[in-house]
C-alpha cells in the first residue's frame, strides 16, 4: 500500500464512502431544499420566519441536535443547534446560515419552486436555503460515516441576515469566539463554485435635506428646494467613488417633494456604501458627515453608518481555504476562491479574527432575482466539502 501525503488524513478512509452516501441521497437533499423554499420567510414577517425556524427545529432534532431559540421581539427568532461530541475534546466548529429571504409573501405564486434542466429554481433557493440543507445532509453523512460526529458542531441560523443581522449579531459573535473556525453557507461565487475568502464591508446612510416650501408659481423666489440641494449633494457624493481602492457609494433610492407646483421642502437619498479595507470605514464616514449645504437655507441631516466591516483575507482565512482545497483535491476538484462585494455574517466573525470561510453553500445564479436557481449536480460535492471541513477545521 502506498501512503499518500495529504492535508486531510482523518477524512481519507471515509471519503469515497461519504461521497457515495451523499450521491445516493441526492434526491432527499433536493426534497429538503424544496421543503425549505416552499415555506416563505421574508425577513420582515416575524410569523413567517418563526414558522420556518420551527420546521427546521424538527429536522435538526431528528439528527440529535439540541435546539434553542434566541427570541427577538422585532425580528424572527434565531435558532441555535448544538451537536455535542462527548468523545472529542476539540473546540466546536460554527456553521452559519440564515433562513430569512428578501422575497415578500406570495412570491412563490409567480416564482414557483421547480426543477428545470438540472436546476432547482425558487425564491431563496440559492440564498440560502440550499445552504441550510447542505448543513443537514453533511451532518447526516458524517454521522453515517463515523457513527457519530468527529467533533462538536454548533449551527446558528439567523432570522435577519438580509436586513443587517441586528438581532442576531451579538449571538453570532459570542458563538464564534468559542469556535475553532466559522463556515458560512452563503452561496458560492459564480458557477464555478468558488468559496469566498474576502468580502467587502457594507454600510447604509440616509441623507435628509430640509428646504423651504413655496408656491412654484406665485412665490418661486421664496422657496429653497430640498430637491435641488439634494441633487447637488449627490454630485459630491458620486465623487467619493474610488473603484481602484475598492470603495463605492450608490445613492440607490431618492425621494422628495410633494407636487410639481411646490418648491420641495424635503428630499432624501439612501446611499449604499462598500469598502474593501476596515480603515476605509472611518474615512468615508467622515467625508459624508462633512457635507455642507450649497444653499444656506437648506439643512442636511445624515444618519446610518457602516454595518459590516470587510472580511479581509487574513492568514486564518487563507489557512482554511487551503484545507478546503486539499479536501476538494481528493475528488479531483480544483476549488477556487473569490473576493466579492456583498457582505454576510462572515464579515462579523472574520472581523474578530476567527478563521472564517464563506460561500460554502449552493452553486447557482440570480440571488434576490426572479431567476434564482441552484445547479443540482453540484450538491453532493458541496455537502462533502462541508463534511470534510467540519472534521478538519
Ligand atoms: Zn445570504
Amino acid at each position: 500500500m502506498r501512503a499518500k501525503k495529504t492535508a486531510t488524513p482523518a477524512l481519507r478512509h471515509d471519503w469515497k464512502e461519504n461521497l457515495r452516501h451523499v450521491e445516493r441521497n441526492l434526491d432527499r437533499m433536493v426534497a429538503t431544499i424544496r421543503e425549505l423554499v416552499e415555506i416563505e420567510s421574508p425577513s420582515d414577517n416575524k410569523p413567517a420566519v418563526d414558522g420556518i425556524a420551527q420546521f427546521l427545529t424538527a429536522k435538526f432534532e431528528a439528527l440529535g441536535g439540541q435546539t434553542q431559540f434566541h427570541r427577538s421581539a422585532d425580528f424572527g427568532d434565531s435558532l441555535q443547534i448544538d451537536f455535542p461530541s462527548p468523545a472529542s475534546d476539540r473546540k466546536p466548529v460554527l456553521l452559519l446560515g440564515h433562513y430569512d429571504t428578501v422575497y415578500p409573501l406570495g412570491t412563490l405564486a409567480k416564482m414557483p419552486c421547480k426543477i428545470e434542466n438540472g436546476r432547482l429554481l425558487g425564491p431563496g433557493v440559492l440564498d440560502m436555503k440550499s445552504g441550510i440543507a447542505l448543513i443537514l445532509h453533511a451532518i447526516e453523512a458524517l454521522q453515517t460515516g463515523h457513527g457519530a460526529l468527529p467533533r462538536p458542531v454548533t449551527v446558528f441560523l439567523v432570522s435577519d441576515e438580509e436586513v443587517g443581522s441586528r438581532s442576531s449579531r451579538k449571538i453570532t459573535e459570542g458563538l464564534a469566539k468559542k469556535s475553532a473556525g466559522v463556515l458560512v453557507l452563503e452561496p458560492a461565487a459564480g458557477l464555478r463554485g468558488a468559496v469566498k475568502t474576502a468580502r467587502k464591508g457594507v454600510g447604509e446612510y440616509t441623507l435628509r435635506v430640509q428646504g423651504i416650501a413655496a408656491h412654484a408659481g406665485l412665490d418661486p423666489g421664496k422657496g429653497h428646494s430640498a430637491i435641488l440641494e439634494l441633487a447637488r449633494q449627490l454630485q459630491v457624493i458620486a465623487k467619493l467613488n474610488n473603484l481602484r481602492s475598492g470603495m463605492s457609494v450608490n445613492p440607490g433610492v431618492i425621494t422628495g417633494g410633494t407636487r410639481s407646483n411646490v418648491v420641495a421642502a424635503e428630499a432624501q437619498a439612501v446611499i449604499d456604501v462598500r469598502i474593501k479595507m476596515a480603515g476605509q470605514a472611518r474615512s468615508i464616514d467622515r467625508k459624508l458627515h462633512s457635507l455642507k449645504p450649497f444653499d444656506k437655507h437648506c439643512k442636511l441631516q445624515l444618519s446610518g453608518g457602516i454595518n459590516r466591516l470587510p472580511m479581509e483575507r487574513t492568514s486564518g482565512v487563507a489557512a482554511l481555504y487551503k484545507k478546503a482545497q486539499a479536501i476538494a483535491k481528493d475528488v479531483n476538484w480544483k476549488l477556487e476562491e473569490a473576493a466579492v462585494g456583498g457582505g454576510s455574517d462572515g464579515n462579523f466573525t472574520a472581523g474578530m479574527g476567527i478563521p472564517t470561510l464563506d460561500g460554502l453553500g449552493g452553486v447557482g445564479e440570480g440571488a434576490h432575482a426572479i431567476h434564482e436557481y441552484i445547479v443540482i449536480s453540484e450538491l453532493p460535492r458541496r455537502a462533502l466539502l462541508l463534511a470534510g471541513l467540519i472534521e478538519n477545521v
